[in-house]
């Protein structure tokens, strides 16, 4: 019968499915932002320090930690050793040079940064990092706030039960985590709704439009050593413990540009670094994990030996290098970490 066949090949195909994963060898790219500790973190986007040295601990006994251009030659190569791991931190975050670096010299971990470059000359936080100061920062908001892209294409923004941000709300946002989807206040809400429209502006629009809610609401603009990205002089220093990859000049959304707008990004990224560095910028990782097959065509055109993705799963010798995937970690101790890594290992 069919349906009989049918069900013996589920089972027999299942556990010969998972025998066939397990015994090929495959690596790890595991994915962080930020080490250190804030007050509001919607998107878990930071370790703590110590959490951070729990968990490089964990990688240097029990994994082969692998800078990412290394990590990908051996896995184009077909010779990527069992419990390879590479860990790459996004954006370029100065944290990552004063809580990360210290912490993967001392456990010999070699880690791969992707550094936004624009950042650079500016001294700046991240749009969405200056976007929480102006709506997560306040007591109290006007009635409404006009957001961009234009000023003849306003979005009012009306804020209604999140004019006032009272001590509870802001206590109940420290716990608000999107992808759980846990509790979260009118303001976090507000915020996050802010947050999407900046998300879909150019970069020039989008530094345009928040320089003018600095002044319209009256916030005065701060440079957070938690949330600051490095300067150049901090991204050579940094480049003596890590391995420094590019991550675009802007963080746009690569897929929504033109090609030789995407091109551009990405290219003059590689470049910048290049000359900075004094050296070979080989890998990449696309903003928001976000790309189409013309962007990462782009990626192989421009020189790039890697790109790293976002989706989770484990990588084997079949994987696209240009589209490696990576797993997010968590704020989590050595322990529950290194159960983690187990189950990827085991079910990705
Ligand atoms: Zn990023």
């Amino acid at each position: 019968m069919p349906s009989e066949a049918n069900r013996l090949r589920t089972e027999l195909g299942r556990p010969l499915f998972w025998a066939r994963k397990r015994l090929r060898p495959r690596g790890l790219v595991l994915m962080y932002h930020s080490v250190g500790t804030v007050e509001v973190d919607p998107w878990d986007l930071y370790v703590t320090r110590k959490r951070f040295a729990e968990q490089m601990e964990v990688l240097a006994r029990s994994a082969v930690p692998l800078a990412l251009p290394e990590f990908a030659r051996l896995q184009r190569e077909g010779r990527l050793p069992r419990r390879a791991v590479a860990v790459t931190l996004d954006d370029g975050y100065v944290n990552n040079l004063h809580e990360a670096a210290p912490i993967l010299e001392q456990t010999g971990v070699d880690a791969t940064v992707f550094v936004t470059t624009c950042q650079l000359e500016s001294g700046r936080e991240f749009w969405w990092d200056e976007l929480a100061q102006l709506i997560l920062g306040p007591d109290v908001l006007p009635d409404r706030i006009i957001v961009g892209p234009e000023a003849e294409q306003p979005t009012h923004m009306i804020v209604g039960e999140a004019k006032k941000y009272s001590g509870t709300d802001r206590a109940i946002d420290a716990q608000f985590r999107d992808t759980l989807g846990n509790k979260k206040s009118a303001r976090m809400g507000l915020f996050l709704r802010t947050w999407a429209v900046y998300q879909a502006m150019t970069h020039t629009e989008r530094q345009r439009d928040l320089d003018r809610l600095f002044d319209d609401l009256g916030v005065e603009r701060r440079a957070r050593i938690t949330h600051r990205s490095m300067t150049t002089d901090e991204v050579v220093t940094a480049s003596d413990s890590v391995t420094v990859g590019a991550h675009t000049l802007t963080h746009p959304l690569l897929h929504r540009m033109s090609l030789a707008e995407a091109d551009h990004e990405m290219r003059e990224s590689k470049r910048c670094l290049e000359l900075l560095l004094e050296r070979e910028v080989s890998t990449f990782s696309y903003p928001f994990g976000a790309r189409d097959q013309t962007v990462v065509n782009a990626a192989i055109d421009i020189g790039f030996d890697s790109a790293c993705a976002g989706y989770p799963e484990t990588v084997c010798s079949s994987t696209d290098p240009f589209q490696l995937p990576r797993v997010q970690v968590g704020d989590w101790t050595g322990d529950q970490f290194e159960r983690q890594i187990d189950r990827w290992f085991r079910f990705l």
